[in-house]
């Protein structure tokens, strides 16, 4: 299983790091076990227009004898694409419409955009509910969503991440990796994995989108 975690380090930083990333220590997601380090692997992600290798470290809970990989939030699982790259054109479309300009001012072809907003517009639902939720579990407004799914999966986002933020000992991560981090790096995929979110010291179980 992936952990994703509030990494709010910028992409080329991180992969200057190489193997000497800090991650901090994290609890085994089916048995929340402190874990100890296992290894790890590289990666490659595409963010701004250049192509990183980045460290993932793995992470090893005895009592499950399981290793999870233990990704920071700016990569999502099975894409090439940094998760502030994905955000960016769904957001980009959903305010102005048009995947093409979207893709072009994001450096990604037209036809991996067109995907990403299909993806996340069938998902679009299910996230603007989850969301909606977690932000009033974080302590925000209820607000009433607009009409359009695919803005108002944005808005709940939007809300979420607003009241988490307004947390104290919440790390300013950026929107995108905060939903990363909430979906298991799962956004865009059928399947997501059990989310986890911490702010502070207290562990948050938003629905799973
Ligand atoms: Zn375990």
């Amino acid at each position: 299983m992936a952990i994703v975690w509030p990494c709010s380090t910028a992409v080329d930083a991180y992969a200057a790091a190489g193997r000497d990333v800090e991650v901090p220590k994290a609890a085994c997601p089916a048995c929340s076990a402190p874990m100890g380090s296992w290894s790890g692997y590289f990666r490659f992600v595409r963010h701004d227009g250049a192509v990183h290798r980045v460290f993932i470290p793995r992470g090893i809970c005895p009592p499950c004898s399981t290793t999870h990989a233990l990704l920071p939030a700016f990569c999502l699982r099975n894409r090439l694409d940094s998760t502030e790259t994905i955000g960016g054109v769904i957001e980009a479309v959903a305010s102005a419409g048009g995947v093409r300009p979207a893709a072009r001012r994001h450096d990604v072809p037209h036809t991996t955009a067109r995907g990403w907003v299909r993806l996340f517009a069938a998902r679009a639902q299910r996230v603007a509910v989850a969301f909606a939720a977690l932000g009033v579990e974080l302590g925000g407004e209820v607000e009433k969503p607009p009409r359009d799914l695919l803005r108002a999966a944005l808005g709940a986002i939007a809300a979420a991440y607003d009241a988490a933020t307004a947390l104290p000992g919440w790390i300013r991560i950026g929107r995108w990796r905060f939903v990363a981090v909430v979906c298991g790096g799962s956004l865009l995929s059928a399947n997501t994995n059990s989310p986890w979110l911490i702010v502070g010291t207290r562990r948050f179980m938003p629905p799973v989108p």
